[in-house]
């Protein structure tokens, strides 16, 4: 039988010659050859004030929380609906992280929960970009700006997602970008810290913290004649290995994206119809103020029972789907950290009855007509059985 597995890594075909070159130029470790066509590619093409490759998008949380000062009983907002990075970046220096619920149609932060959990402790908040569609940015930047909160986005799903125009990963003081294996475009494990223009004084201090606490960036561009320590910091820059893998598959990031629009448009043209039937309740759509990188395609049922069948008859076809997020608010950290299951109702049902289908540019036209297909005759055993 055939088997389609959730994902498959995009190549190009260029990474092994870039690979390849990276290695004869000798300068394996950071900030070589590839690390700056990289870093230049991705100020260009999505309009950043100053890009940081990292190695992860994990590290570029971590170094804007250190970058905002937190310190312990500060609060930070975010979504529940997220992944443990967004948290633990904040639980790391000490602050406190406050869940905030989600909106039923994207699956993002409510800017009206966001609102209504400020309180005078409150020092940045974190909108997570689910599935590469962009949070309402605009109603976040005026709540945020009104309240004197930094805004650190995690667009770790949405290199090359935008809001009105604008990219991802630009409209806070800080964006997070991931390119780990799982992510649209990749170089296995990688990330990369943006530093937008008003926080443009903590470029610096962002350089000394990526490089052990000392000032080489300052010495590699010739500034100063020697580098030394000079305050708090780790190792967070990737290797220039990784950045010709990740430099080979950016060079193609319009097609990528336009091969996995085809995948999330072949499902919404066939299984739309199955929303005027009550046991399917969402759909992605991508807002006309917005333009997605097809990140994840998702299905939300109307419970717990009916995603768990769709799951399990998936499988039993030979196709991979998976669920998404267990809510970090009822995870078992959550618990320790005071939260109960019981908040933040919607996310918990979202969570609970979605699931998530294979989207990447591999699959061929017969491999989405056999998913359709297994869809329609599951959907079909679920209607005959009444919902
Ligand atoms: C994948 C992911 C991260 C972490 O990315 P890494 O590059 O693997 O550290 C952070 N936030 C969200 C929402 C993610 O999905």
């Amino acid at each position: 039988m055939c088997k389609i597995v959730f994902n498959k890594i995009y190549l190009s075909g260029k990474e092994k010659d870039y690979i390849a070159d990276a290695l004869i130029r000798g300068n394996v470790s950071g900030d070589g050859h590839y690390t700056r066509k990289v870093n230049e590619f991705l100020e260009e093409k999505f309009a950043l004030e100053q890009v940081l490759m990292t190695t992860s998008a994990t590290h570029a949380l971590e170094m804007a929380a250190q970058l905002i000062n937190l310190k312990e009983n500060d609060e930070v907002i975010m979504p529940s609906f997220s992944f443990s990075s967004t948290a633990n970046a904040v639980l790391k220096e000490g602050a406190k992280p406050v869940f905030a619920e989600i909106k039923p149609d994207t699956f993002n932060l409510d800017p009206l929960d966001f609102e209504a959990k400020i309180t005078d402790k409150t020092r940045a908040v974190i909108p997570v970009h689910y599935a590469g569609i962009s949070c309402e940015m605009d109603q976040i930047r005026e709540i945020a700006a009104e309240n004197n909160i930094y805004i650190i986005e995690d667009a770790a799903h949405a290199v090359n997602s935008f809001y009105r125009g604008e990219a991802a990963g630009s409209m806070g003081d800080f964006g997070c970008y991931s390119f780990h294996g799982s992510k649209n475009f990749v170089s296995g494990e990688g990330g990369a810290l943006i530093i937008n223009s008003r926080q443009k004084k903590l470029i610096k201090k962002a350089e000394i913290i990526r490089e052990k606490g000392t000032n080489r960036s300052r010495f590699l561009r010739g500034e100063i004649d020697k580098y030394s320590w000079v305050g708090e910091g780790s190792s967070y820059l990737p290797s220039d290995i990784l950045m010709a893998l990740l430099f080979a598959q950016l060079e193609e990031i319009d097609d990528i994206t336009a091969q996995r629009k085809k995948v999330f448009d072949y499902y919404n043209y066939h299984l739309n119809e199955f929303l005027t039937q009550d046991f399917l309740e969402v759909i992605p759509s991508v807002p006309s103020d917005r333009k997605s990188n097809y990140h994840i395609y998702y299905l939300k049922f109307k419970n717990q029972k009916i995603r768990d069948f769709v799951l399990k008859e998936l499988r039993r076809y030979g196709i991979e789907a998976v669920f998404h997020f267990l809510p970090l608010h009822s995870s078992p950290m959550g618990k320790k950290l005071g939260y109960s299951k019981e908040e933040l109702r919607l996310t918990n049902d979202i969570a609970d009855s979605m699931l998530r289908l294979p989207i990447y540019p591999d699959l061929s036209r017969s491999d989405l007509e056999f998913i359709i297909g297994t869809l329609r005759v599951i959907f079909s055993q679920i209607s005959q059985a009444g919902g």
